[in-house]
């Protein structure tokens, strides 16, 4: 718990928030600023601050679960998934998260 992460407040529930899903070490929640007309956000109730430093075999496998079941949940089978990795990449929340975006078509290859 990292108390100047904003991500850590949602995920650790200092910031009361809906969750579309949660497992024992992932929530999933709505992005405040979506992108698409479905644009959650999978992130680890640990702070690790990205891609790079994530290094837990099994909590690597839950954050795909969770995309797998939050998608399911909310009726989808189609989406995009997103991880910014660093400033360069667009990276704002410097807490490990990936977005998943539906509900419009997508560009490829992204720009
Ligand atoms: P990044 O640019 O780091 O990949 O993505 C950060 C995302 O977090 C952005 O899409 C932004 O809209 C979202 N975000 C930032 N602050 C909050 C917040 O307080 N609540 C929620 N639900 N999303 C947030
Ligand atoms: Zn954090």
């Amino acid at each position: 718990m990292n108390n100047n992460c904003i991500f850590c407040k949602i995920a650790n529930g200092q910031i009361p928030t809906d969750f579309v899903y949660q497992s024992s070490n992932v929530v999933v929640f709505k992005d405040i600023n979506p992108q698409a007309p479905v644009h959650l956000l999978v992130v680890p109730k640990a702070h690790i601050e990205n891609l790079n430093v994530l290094n837990d075999k099994e909590l690597s496998f839950e954050l795909f679960d969770a995309i797998k079941a939050a998608t399911k949940k909310l009726g989808i089978s189609e989406y995009r998934c997103v991880i910014n990795t660093g400033r360069s990449a667009g990276q704002e929340v410097f807490h490990l998260h990936i977005h998943v975006m539906a509900g419009r078509d997508f560009l490829w290859p992204a720009g």
